[in-house]
């Protein structure tokens, strides 16, 4: 695996795997990788001769208040991982090599971003657009790998591709979870053995949820159920829980739409969300 930090090196390498006619897939990531990062390099392997993965901790996607200097760093644990998992080439650059002055041009999300994580991140994912847009630039990849848990970048980064034409074909790959449901992230090292042993609750409450749906396609006593659950069984509180169409994330449940059932649950040091998405025809 070749590691480098600079654009330079990177494209210069990406270079090479174009002219030998290689197919690239891309794997953007914060790093502190875990199974669920590696079940996108495991689908990208398959599907490419090449696997790029990048990891940069985004300062563009995180507040002022958010935890971006305490968020989980091990770069040699993660290079080690990426090596094994098949990457071909890692790239992990400082934040004045991606982020030089610039002439202060912003990528702005639509509607899409104004709800469920928007709402308490203001400007989150204007920044995961300007990483997403630069990245992708550099890589030139056939297909990207982006994960179903973090569904809401997922559906703002379908629409950036298709609406500004990226060359480029957006995968969907499904959340990877603990043996108890907890949806694998790098963030679940902040909870406490209390919050690590009610956090399963989540996906129990989205499960519920969604069973209801299909019975009946209430949407309001879905999300009620859901909620309930969590009330019961959490201590943490509930940020959202919104069953919404996907990818428009609008109220307007059309009938051969994608629907998505998202929750967020703020423990004392972390917030953490998860989801379900299934066609509106499913139904028992
Ligand atoms: P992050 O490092 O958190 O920015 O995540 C990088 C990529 O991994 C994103 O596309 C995430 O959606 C994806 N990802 C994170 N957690 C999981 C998971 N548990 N299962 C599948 N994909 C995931």
């Amino acid at each position: 695996m070749i590691q480098v930090q600079l654009i330079e090196e990177l494209k210069n390498n990406i270079k090479e795997a174009k002219f030998s006619n290689k197919s690239i897939g891309f794997v953007p990531t914060m790093g502190y990788l875990h199974e669920g990062h590696m079940s996108l390099v495991k689908q990208a392997r398959r599907e490419n001769d090449y696997v790029v993965m990048s990891i940069f901790v985004n300062p563009a996607q995180f507040g002022p208040n958010e935890d971006l200097a305490k968020y989980p760093r091990d770069l040699q644990r993660d290079s080690k991982m990426a090596k094994e998992a098949g990457v071909d080439l890692l790239f992990f650059p400082q934040v004045n090599e991606m982020y030089p002055q610039d002439g202060g041009i912003s990528i702005q999300a639509g509607t899409q971003a104004n709800i469920l994580c928007g709402s308490s991140r203001p400007g989150h994912f204007d920044g995961v657009l300007k990483v997403v847009t630069k990245l992708f630039h550099l890589v030139e990849p056939k297909t990207v790998y982006f994960g179903q848990k973090d569904a809401q970048q997922l559906a703002i980064i379908e629409t950036l591709v298709k609406d500004y034409n990226f060359p480029l074909e957006v995968r969907r790959v499904e959340t990877v979870r603990e043996p108890d449901g907890l949806a694998k992230s790098s963030r679940n090292v902040f909870l406490s053995p209390k919050e690590r042993s009610e956090a399963p609750m989540i996906r129990k409450a989205i499960k519920l949820g969604h069973e209801h749906f299909k019975l009946n396609q209430d949407i309001a006593r879905a999300k009620q159920i859901t909620i309930q659950h969590i009330e019961d069984n959490i201590s943490g509180k509930i940020d959202y829980v919104e069953l919404l169409s996907y990818p428009s994330l609008t109220n307007d449940l059309l009938n051969d739409t994608d629907v998505i059932l998202a929750v967020a649950v703020f423990f004392e040091n972390v917030r953490l969300i998860d989801n379900m998405m299934w066609n509106i025809k499913e139904r028992y």
